[in-house]
């Protein structure tokens, strides 16, 4: 999509602090960290939320939480929490699915 932000940084066409990329999706971190670990993994195509996921696309849903595991074993992460936020009420701010990998702190639950 090309007014969307994410479509944008995985092509490279805005800079970010990329942690991995491959043919499918990319993560990088946050521009504003939660935690003090704080990385986002996003499909590589536009996909607007979890709303948009269906048979066409859930193979690249479940490569990213491959994706996932396999960043949190490299790095590390002992603990940690995967979230995505899906509409505005939600929390959601970038209408391009995303899944935040959040470490290194307490979390609270339930979330507030
Ligand atoms: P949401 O609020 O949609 O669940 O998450 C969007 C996340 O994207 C937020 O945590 C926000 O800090 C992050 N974000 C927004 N713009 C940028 C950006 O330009 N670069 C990076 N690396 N993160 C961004
Ligand atoms: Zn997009």
């Amino acid at each position: 999509m090309s007014d969307c932000l994410f479509c944008k940084i995985a092509a490279g066409e805005i800079p970010s602090s990329k942690v991995y990329e491959d043919e499918l999706c990319c993560a990088f971190y946050d521009i504003a960290p939660q935690a003090p670990t704080h990385f986002l993994v996003i499909p590589k195509v536009h996909i607007g939320s979890v709303f948009e996921v269906g048979p066409e696309n859930s193979g690249t849903v479940a490569h990213i939480f491959e994706v996932i595991a396999k960043l949190a074993k490299e790095q590390g992460l002992e603990s940690y929490r995967v979230v995505s936020n899906i509409g505005e009420q939600a929390g959601q701010s970038v209408f391009h699915l995303h899944f935040h990998v959040l470490s290194g702190r307490d979390l609270t639950w339930p979330p507030g």
